[in-house]
């Protein structure tokens, strides 16, 4: 995964492949997904301490945890879903 650090570089890859809207991906059908965090602990997309801030295409979700980080994931599989952590960075560097 690729971490970032600044506002730069999130804009950069936010053009690349612009969001969308959270609700346009489901997650809630699939039961646990184990994603790995920018934070470097291992959340589920669908636990109640992370929260889905909006969806790319053609399957990624931008997900904020509790520790205060955004990993944006990309969801792979057809029956069983798995997730590849793109890329995340600290929340507050977009203040
Ligand atoms: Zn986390």
């Amino acid at each position: 995964m690729e971490i970032l650090t600044n506002k730069e570089e999130v804009r950069e890859k936010l053009k690349n492949n612009p969001l969308q809207a959270a609700h346009l991906l489901r997650l809630n059908g699939y039961g646990s997904i184990k994603y790995e965090c920018a934070c470097g602990e291992t959340h589920d997309a669908n636990g109640k301490d992370v929260s889905c801030k909006g969806s790319a295409k053609p399957f990624k979700a931008l997900l904020k945890c509790s520790n205060n980080f955004v990993t944006m994931i990309k969801i792979e599989g057809f029956f069983r879903k798995k997730a590849i952590s793109e890329y995340g960075f600290k929340a507050s560097i977009m203040d």
